[in-house]
């Protein structure tokens, strides 16, 4: 366990130069505060968690002070906003403190959101607000917990440093951890600035740092994007298969690790919608719940053009030809399993499709449903949750058809059955009413709601005594919150 001055620093990053990113000093925030730490992210710098409740915890992670071997830098980047190029983007509110590596050697970024103005602030004022501090922080947990890659988050620092967005709110920070912060778009950066030597300089650095394995491959940039098509099909999979919306898809999201990166006005489905859209300034649902797949190839492609100078159209289009094949496989995969299943057969496909075809059309909660089906032996179980089908002559056909390919999956008993389901199915999902609940609570300064939510969240699958309140469906008042999109 180490104290909080015995971090070890390696900014690899920082030292790729200026051409990448400029040297800016976060601007502290007033009366920085702890709101909420994780413990789990805290192990992975290996730091004692008692450190969280210091004052110098809530200063270092509020600007106020800073280790003298961090190399506080804005990144530059550009992207794709919503299908069109935006020229230059960048850090305009974050900065990457510095690299880490703990005692496993492992490299971790250090990256502070709602640090101040950078020169990517373009029209922003460089903050961040705590209602969506707290929803990165309790997202990234909350992902990693169900096993969906993302990345992390170590804390949340509240203060009174005013913030104006529709209304006066309040600023806060949160430390954000990632293996990596580079995005497609800053591939598309270089790309379009045509600065070669720089791109090059790029791409090195990611092959070397993230994917060494493909450097034993013929072509070692080819093998990488396949690489990243491979885990961005993997990512959106598990996105798929938990009902998870991230809301703001744009090439600037999107993590060259395949991780989970940059959260808005993100959702987890309560009813099944595969029309949902949590974005309420995506008026054509570009980023729609479903259309989160095409999406997902589309961003691909962005990357690949920006990939052009390195490799072949023709072998980038063979990889991206991966994309899809392998979303399908793993998805279904994971739906199997959702459903109890230990085999594949060549109807599962369409088992699932009708099942959330039903569910579409009865407005039944998506996390609860699987949950509730692996409660008990699958005749029970669907008799049970029957009653919340509107077309309860589907459902019927449906539960046959489910309970006969049960009895094809084998043999073995309720008990294995509960066990195996439960470990892929969670109790407990980042409802937003759940989020709206404790940051409610937050911002008039009562931050135990967020700590125990995030406690909740840690442990998904677990049933958790006392807890009940957190595994029901919305409230009438929680079902359609407009999030707002300012953060
Ligand atoms: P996001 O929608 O959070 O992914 O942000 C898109 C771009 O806008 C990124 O370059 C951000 O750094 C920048 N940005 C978002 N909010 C602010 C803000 N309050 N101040 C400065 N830049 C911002
Ligand atoms: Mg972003």
């Amino acid at each position: 366990m180490k104290a909080l001055d015995e971090l070890t620093f390696d900014n690899r990053f920082a030292r790729l130069g200026d051409a990448f990113s400029t040297h800016v000093l976060p601007e502290p925030l007033d009366a920085p505060r702890l709101v909420v730490a994780s413990e789990a992210a805290m192990a992975l710098l290996d730091l004692d968690p008692a450190v969280a409740e210091t004052p110098v915890f809530a200063e270092l992670f509020s600007g106020h002070k800073l280790w003298a071997e961090a190399e506080p830098r804005a990144m530059v980047y550009s992207g794709h906003q919503f299908g069109g190029y935006t020229p230059q983007l960048g850090d305009g509110r974050g900065l990457l403190l510095g690299e880490v590596y703990n005692e496993a050697g492992e490299h971790w970024d250090l990256h502070l959101k709602g640090a101040g103005m950078t020169p990517y602030s373009r029209m922003g004022d460089g903050r961040a607000v705590l209602r969506s501090s707290i929803r990165e922080f309790l997202a990234s947990e909350a992902l990693h917990a169900l096993g969906i890659p993302s990345s992390r988050a170590l804390c949340v620092i509240g203060s009174d440093t005013p913030v104006w967005r529709e209304k006066q709110e309040r600023g806060a920070m949160v430390l954000r951890m990632a293996h990596s912060h580079i995005r497609f778009g800053h591939f598309e950066y270089f790309y379009y600035t045509k600065k070669p030597e720089q791109q090059a300089l790029l791409a090195e650095h990611v092959l070397n740092l993230h994917y060494p394995e493909c450097r034993e491959q013929p072509e070692p940039y080819l093998a990488m994007f396949r690489e990243i098509v491979e885990r961005n099909a993997e990512l959106i999979a598990k996105w798929q298969a938990y009902g998870f919306c991230h809301g703001v898809m744009n090439t600037d999201n999107m993590s060259i690790l395949g991780i989970t990166f940059d959260f808005g006005p993100f959702a987890f489905l309560d009813d099944f919608d595969a029309h949902f859209i949590c974005n309420h300034s995506d008026h054509e649902g570009r980023y729609s719940f479903s259309n989160q797949v095409p999406i997902g190839q589309w961003n691909l492609s962005a990357l690949a053009q920006a990939l052009t100078p390195f490799i072949s159209v023709d072998a980038l289009k063979e990889a991206l030809g991966l994309y899809l094949p392998l979303y399908q496989a793993n998805y279904l995969d994971l739906m199997r399993r959702r459903l109890g299943l230990t085999t594949a057969e060549d109807d599962d496909q369409q088992l699932v499709e009708r099942l959330l075809k039903l569910m579409q059309n009865s407005g039944v909660d998506y996390t609860l449903f699987f949950r509730r089906l692996g409660d008990e032996s699958a005749a029970l179980a669907v008799a049970r949750l029957r009653d919340d089908f509107v077309d309860l002559a589907g459902f019927d056909a449906w539960a046959e058809q489910y309970k006969a390919r049960v009895v094809r999956d084998g043999d073995y008993s309720e008990e294995q059955r509960r066990a195996r389901m439960h470990a892929v199915n969670p109790l407990y999902i980042l409802r937003n009413y759940l989020a709206q609940n404790a940051i409610a609570a937050a911002e008039s300064g009562d931050y135990s709601e967020v700590r125990r939510l995030h406690e909740v969240l840690s442990r998904p699958f677990e049933e958790q005594a006392g807890m009940e309140q957190y595994a029901q469906r919305p409230p009438d008042w929680g079902k359609h919150l407009e999030i707002s999109c300012s953060s």
